[in-house]
């Protein structure tokens, strides 16, 4: 079949799966280059906002992915010492989920479900492929074997600890850690019967939180089995930092959280329950995703990695995707890629900027110690949740964005428009 452009992409995480899926669907082809072996994400569960499931629904794979996902029906903001302070949040809200679900998943099966679409799609996916090199005006990039690949335009995807960054800003950029720390629990919920204090979480699907002094829980069942419990909690600069999760004692995450609800101690209690922890980071905000030469962009957690605490990382490399799969859904030359790439970088980069501050702030509200904040937050969350940010971060539809964008980039450029001060005329305007 004859293509459009060949996009390299480099990893084959959430983010490099998601670029090629939306790329193979509009006609491009896509190769990937993945460093691991085998294919695998870390973790148990993700929650996938609307943002990011309308994405999936854009590229055919809800349906798939639909087959392990649970949608919570419920969802409940709690003290830390328990006291429920509201039974709406957002997650079950009908206003902002009819349209596309907001779903919780297991980490594997998401990675199932995607791969699926790029065999139907026909995405080459190059395991042990580790990209050591990039040549930014071919572009093309070596690989630690020697090899060489050429196409039209390369994707940087590798994740948080990017090499792809590194060399684009030609000086590595390892990401920081803020202080915080992540413990998981996995709880299997087959013998928490109708007497257990935990029988609630376990009886329907959904999504609970609990909020104390430096810190947040969240909880919800994935797999019908599973209680996927994980605690973030500001731990300071001074701990041993942990790449990846590491096995922790159960009593450790027992006494970071000792006058915290009961129910959350019940649960470590149940047999067979295991508890990860690990460092959480971000990185610093890039001055540029491109590179001037017009042929390479970072996207996912290389270009934008977060903290989880408005469960928007994957959903931003999800949008990524929608964008860069919009304009590349339409009339794009070879010729016009440093064009399309700006574009994509005007429309992505102050958005993804926004949500990384927004997650600094919920992750602020989720950790107030008890005293007059904590107070007004409890009270605004006992008058009825204020959605107000939700609504605007997940009824946002990638795709449309990125359209919209090129349409417009290409009408005020076809009679040769130049940007006045900074601002982009519309044709109207400037034959006024
Ligand atoms: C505790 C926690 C909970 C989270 N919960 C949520 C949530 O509920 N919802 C949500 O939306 N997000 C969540 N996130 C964020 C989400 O997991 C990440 O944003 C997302 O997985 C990033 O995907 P990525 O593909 O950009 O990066 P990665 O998953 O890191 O993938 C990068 C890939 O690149 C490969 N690679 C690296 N270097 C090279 C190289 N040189 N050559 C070839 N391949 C290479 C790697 O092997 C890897 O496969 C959470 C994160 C954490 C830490």
């Amino acid at each position: 079949m004859a293509y459009k452009c060949h996009v390299l992409v480099v990893g084959c995480g959430l983010s490099g799966l998601a670029s090629a899926l939306a790329l193979a669907q509009t006609g491009h082809r896509v190769t990937v280059f993945e460093r691991s072996s085998k294919l695998q994400e870390i973790g148990a569960g993700i929650q996938l906002s609307p943002n990011a499931t309308r994405m999936l629904q854009h590229w055919g794979v809800l349906e798939e992915v639909l087959k392990y996902a649970d949608r919570p029906e419920a969802g409940t903001f709690r003290s830390y010492r328990g006291d429920v302070l509201s039974q709406s949040p957002p997650v079950s809200d009908p206003r902002l989920v009819n349209m596309a679900p907001y779903i919780v998943i297991h980490r594997a099966d998401l990675l199932r479900a995607l791969l699926s679409g790029t065999r139907k799609h026909k995405i080459e996916v190059r395991l042990g492929s580790d990209v050591k090199e990039i040549d930014f005006s071919k572009p093309s990039l070596r690989l630690s074997t020697s090899e060489v690949h050429e196409a039209d335009v390369i994707l940087g995807a590798d994740g948080e600890r990017s090499r792809c960054r590194g060399i684009l800003l030609g000086h590595t950029d390892p990401p920081y850690s803020p202080g915080d720390i992540v413990y998981r629990i996995s709880v299997p919920v087959a013998d928490i019967t109708e007497d257990h204090l935990a029988w609630d979480l376990k009886k329907r699907s959904s999504v609970n939180f609990w909020m104390g002094s430096g810190g947040h829980v969240v909880s919800y069942l994935i797999q019908h089995d599973m209680l996927n419990v994980v605690l973030v909690y500001a731990e300071g600069g001074s701990g041993k930092v942990m790449y990846g999760p590491q096995r922790a004692d159960l009593e450790e995450f027992r006494s970071k959280i000792s006058d915290w609800d009961p129910v959350l101690h019940e649960l470590i209690n149940v047999e067979g329950s295991v508890c990860t922890k690990w460092t959480l980071f971000q990185i610093h905000e890039p001055n540029q995703w491109r590179h001037e030469s017009g042929r390479f962009v970072l996207i996912g957690d290389a270009a934008h990695a977060i903290l989880p605490c408005l469960a928007q990382g994957a959903a931003q490399a999800f949008e990524d995707a929608g964008v860069l799969g919009g304009i590349f859904s339409l009339s794009v030359g070879r010729d016009q890629i440093p064009d399309a790439l700006r574009v994509f970088e005007e429309v992505r980069k102050p958005r993804a900027s926004d949500v990384r501050h927004r997650t600094l702030d919920q992750k602020a509200i989720f950790a107030l110690a008890d005293g007059p904040d904590q107070e007004k937050r409890d009270a605004k969350l006992r008058a009825g949740a204020d959605h107000e940010l939700f609504k605007w971060l997940w009824e946002y539809d990638a795709a449309e964005s990125g359209r919209e964008a090129w349409k417009n980039f290409t009408k005020t450029h076809e009679y040769g428009i130049k940007p006045h001060n900074g601002i982009e005329g519309t044709r109207e305007s400037s034959i006024l």
